[in-house]
């Protein structure tokens, strides 16, 4: 069976899965295999569950008869399934990447685009070589513009993505020490992410740009480019105007205020409005857009708990994030605590990177500071406030007894620490 053979029954199906425990009625089931999982075994529960059809890539499991179909790999299939599909729809694509505030960006854009347009974007943060496909895959007739993040931890996983999502536009966040593990220093990243403007530029595509961001403004001079920024003259100018920790731009006569805290927000803002304005959205519907949405996914988030201001921005960390977050949260008032955990895949720089973060909150002079997970446990600080735990969970016990008593609180570490979980006891 190949792509285009298919494509007739993809389209009268219901959509495509890959997890059984998730089919729903008319989809196409497509098997994977993982570490731990061979989905080919699953295909015909995924018939009994519902699905329409089936693509295994092992023949045993393969019955044309009841529409299981054999291809040479599933992982490839989906892919260039999800191209194909993407190559039949004529509508606007942004592609979307960087080190930090991808998912973020990803929704203010699709926030500020939807007062004009049906947009199809990523749902959570399925940015990978599975993800992006499913994505693709997932927008039909009706929508009118897509928006897609591209995630990547290793060298050309972008020129890859792009290859399959086509993106007409492109915006990369920035440039961070994320991921180094895969990446190997700055410049790696660097040039990994830079990929998406190599595909532009052999495409013809159009790149929006952070005119504040040096490496952006280096890497896209042989791109068609729209550009906005803060500092310097660009097509769409910007003040920033944050206050009392959450970010807010103004453009022209237009506040946009949102209710993401931290002020390294006001770039995804400003690219999520540059974006629209560019559409042709009105000022007057992106600030009503902004206003009206609320963060979620455990990023950005204030919350109140017994009077005291909590920044949960636990969904993930890395040296750039954590010192953007930091640095604005020492600009807010009142007696402050960090609860920070490792940054994970930092490979050979961890420890160096891991006593930076710890010396910079020491530098910012917070009332407290407590560092959570082996890496931070090597950091060696004298200063008074300084409290090590070996886990978050260990952390968590500690707190039952005593409570955190300064009006703010900032939590942030990496996914795999899960500190959002602090929150039941804190
Ligand atoms: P992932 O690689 O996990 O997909 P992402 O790039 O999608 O991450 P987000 O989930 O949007 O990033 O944001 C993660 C965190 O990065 C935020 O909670 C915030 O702390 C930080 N962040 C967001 N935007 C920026 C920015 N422009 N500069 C620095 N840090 C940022
Ligand atoms: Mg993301």
């Amino acid at each position: 069976m190949n792509v285009k053979e298919f494509y007739p029954l993809f389209l009268k199906s219901t959509g495509v899965c890959t997890d059984t425990r998730k089919v729903e009625k008319g989809n196409v089931f497509i098997a994977l295999k993982g570490d731990n999982f061979n989905g080919n075994e699953y295909a015909s529960q995924a018939l009994k569950g519902g699905a329409m059809a089936a693509i295994v890539d092992e023949a045993e499991f393969a019955k044309p008869e009841e529409n299981i179909y054999l291809v040479e790999d599933g992982l490839i299939f989906l892919q260039n399934l999800a191209q194909y599909h993407r190559l039949q729809l004529d509508i606007p694509f942004i592609g979307l990447t960087g080190s930090n505030g991808k998912t973020t960006t990803k929704e203010l854009i699709a926030t500020c685009l939807e007062p004009k347009y049906k947009v199809a974007y990523t749902q959570g943060n399925f940015n990978n070589h599975i993800g992006v496909p499913l994505t693709l895959l997932s927008i039909d007739a009706s929508h009118e513009i897509a928006v897609i993040e591209m995630g990547a931890n290793h060298m050309g996983e972008i020129a890859d993505l792009c290859e399959i999502a086509q993106p007409d536009f492109g915006y990369i966040t920035n440039f961070g020490k994320a991921h180094i593990e895969g990446f190997g220093s700055k410049e790696g990243v660097i040039k990994a992410k830079s990929e998406l403007y190599q595909f532009l530029n052999k495409t013809n595509g159009t790149a929006f740009i952070n005119v504040d961001d040096p490496i952006q403004l280096e890497k896209s001079t042989d791109l068609k480019t729209i550009r906005f920024g803060f500092e310097q003259n660009a097509t769409y100018n910007f003040n920033r105007t944050s206050e009392n920790g959450l970010a807010a731009i103004q453009y022209k006569d237009s506040s946009l205020q949102t209710h993401l805290s931290g002020n390294y927000n006001e770039p995804n803002i400003a690219a999520a409005a540059s974006i629209a304005l560019h559409f042709g959205v009105s000022a007057i519907e992106i600030q009503k857009a902004l206003a009206s949405y609320h963060p979620n996914l455990n990023r950005s988030q204030e919350i109140e708990k017994d009077e005291r201001k909590i920044l949960l921005d636990a969904y993930n960390a890395n040296p750039t994030s954590m010192e953007a977050a930091l640095r604005n949260f020492a600009t807010l008032e009142g007696s402050k605590t960090v609860v920070l955990g490792d940054m994970f895949e930092l490979g050979d720089i961890s420890d160096q990177e891991h006593h930076q973060i710890a010396k910079l909150a020491t530098e910012l002079k917070f009332d407290n500071i407590i560092l959570i997970g082996h890496e931070f446990q090597k950091v060696k600080l004298a200063y008074p406030n300084i409290h090590q735990f070996p886990s978050r969970d260990v952390f968590m016990e500690h707190i039952k007894q005593h409570k955190i008593e300064t009006d703010r609180i900032l939590i942030k570490g990496s996914r795999g620490m899960a500190l959002e979980k602090v929150l039941e006891v804190i």
